[in-house]
């Protein structure tokens, strides 16, 4: 007899259903796979072979054949293995399964017939509540990652023997899940909190606007003065991620399984630290079945990029799409793959080689030299940063007072009443850093002051029309910090002063 099992697989970081038929007949045995698969899943035949023997059941000597549909996309993953193995068990009329109700099954199994995790849970499980299934059976260890989709029954099972149970129905088990299933978890990566963060109030204030606005963010200054301390304090000053984001970011996470018992839920932004040594593939994504990269992982969260020049060309240069568009494209022959990442880039670096510009005492470096450095970053990458801010070294002043500054919480307050005033005038989910092009002359609003400001320093600072759009977009987060509907010539003025040495 031919056995129907239903499985779910992962394209991009999309889930789909997928239709494991097994039909067993006379012939020579063997376990034959067919349906456009990808390696991996062509060795899943020889361990269902392991794993249902010695579950203790005596595969007859026969031939199984496999179909994995739709077969019109490339079938990678190992999440097949169970539900082969029950469709083979089915076929030959060891197990009856109970088919009153659509079950979704996904696992991987071990040679002795243990289930194992497997990455794309979260896609996969919505992409069954969408098509109404009541059930997914899945390996434990992936059971409170498929709950926090909320609205299906999960149930989460250990070994081949278990989840026949409960396809059998003998066992009755799990519950249909409400919503919010997860808690609150530790931030990913390691941050601070700006009442740590001694002085530096220009670097500050320039942090709260980049919060405030999605803004894109680079320090400048000699080692040691904190440039890292204050970017891994920014998730702190960002509001908290809402329902939506936190699921888009797991789904990036789950896709490249790095969701486990512990944490299987993405809560807090994220906080990325690449090494300057990152491979292109690593910080954007990729390999021949491609996985989201530094950037997609940091989604609706920062992406710090320490030592910024330090960082090959040709790695920087890949940052291009990712922040025109909010999400990445990889072309492969098995079809073109898509992750989100909508990040905010913080960048820091030092002025120059030795790190001591313009401090002329301190700095060994020739005038070619310190060009050069700078001359590293290509354009396009610095035509996509909205702030640029020194840090200088504290004052003896500052250093000695040990006063406590204001904290992460503080900030947090005045950026979260920017943010609200942003989205009732730009719509859900637009930030400052966002406005279009053709919503600017709408959303930026100048006194007729501050119109005379920006054209001074449109002449004065040879600006591109890029360039002037991007100090209009800073400036009304400036305003919106302050509450202030038009934006007033102070908001420009000081919107300018980011400008450094862009
Ligand atoms: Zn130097």
């Amino acid at each position: 007899m031919v056995s129907t099992i239903l499985t779910g697989a992962v394209y991009g970081i999309g889930g789909y259903l997928i239709t494991v038929e097994v039909d067993m007949a006379d012939g020579l045995p063997c376990i034959d796979m067919v349906g456009f698969l990808g390696s991996e899943v062509k060795e899943s035949a020889e361990r269902v072979r392991v794993a249902v023997k010695n579950g203790g059941y005596a595969i007859p000597p026969k031939r199984f054949t496999v179909n994995l549909s739709p077969a019109g996309i490339r079938k990678g993953g190992s999440a097949f293995d169970l539900p082969i193995a029950i469709g083979i068990l089915e076929s030959m009329g060891a197990v009856k399964a109970d088919k009153r109700k659509e079950v979704l099954v996904a696992g991987e199994l071990g040679l002795d017939g243990t289930v194992r995790s497997i990455k794309g849970i979260l896609p996969i499980v919505l992409a069954a509540k969408e098509r109404g299934i009541e059930t997914c059976i899945l390996p434990e260890a992936n059971r409170k990652e498929g709950e926090c989709v909320g609205g299906i029954r999960i149930i989460g099972v250990k070994t081949l023997e278990e989840a026949i149970a409960v396809m059998e129905g003998t066992v009755k088990r799990g519950r249909k899940t409400g919503k919010k299933l997860w808690q609150d978890m530790a931030p990913l990566g390691e941050t601070t909190d700006f009442e740590n963060i001694i002085g530096q109030p220009l670097a500050r204030r320039a942090a709260e606007i980049a919060a405030a606005g999605f803004h894109n963010l680079l320090l400048t200054g000699p080692p040691g003065t904190g440039k890292s301390m204050i970017a891994s304090a920014m998730p702190g000053i960002l509001p908290p991620m809402n329902e939506e984001e936190m699921l888009d970011t797991s789904k990036v996470y789950s896709v490249a399984g790095l969701l486990d018992e512990k944490r299987y839920f993405i809560t807090r932004r994220p906080f990325l630290n690449p090494h300057h040594t990152i491979t292109p593939q690593a910080l954007v994504g990729g390999g021949v079945i491609p996985r989201p990269g530094a950037v997609s992982l940091a989604n609706h969260g920062i992406l710090f990029l320490d030592e910024l020049p330090e960082f090959k060309r040709q790695t920087l240069d890949m940052l291009r799409q990712p922040l025109e568009n909010g999400e990445i494209t990889i072309a492969r022959k098995s079809g073109n793959y898509t992750y989100p990442c909508d990040f905010m880039l913080v960048a820091a670096m030092n002025p120059c080689p030795c790190g001591y510009y313009p401090d002329l005492k301190r700095c060994s470096c020739t005038d070619l030299e310190v060009k050069r450095y700078s001359g590293r970053l290509s354009g396009p990458l610095l035509d996509r940063i909205d702030l640029s801010v020194g840090v200088m070294r504290n004052t003896y002043e500052q250093v000695k007072s040990f006063r406590k500054e204001e904290s992460s919480g503080e900030i947090r307050i005045r950026v979260m009443a920017a943010r609200k005033r942003q989205l009732e005038r730009n719509g859900p989910g637009v930030f400052n850093s966002r406005i279009t092009v053709t919503n600017l002359k709408e959303f930026c609003t100048l006194t007729r002051e501050a119109e005379m400001m920006a054209e001074k320093y449109y002449s004065a600072m040879d600006m591109s029309i890029r360039g002037y759009h991007r100090l209009l977009r800073v400036a009304r987060t400036i305003a919106d910090l302050e509450g202030s509907s038009p934006i007033e010539e102070k908001h420009i003025m000081e919107a300018a002063s980011y400008r450094g040495a862009l």
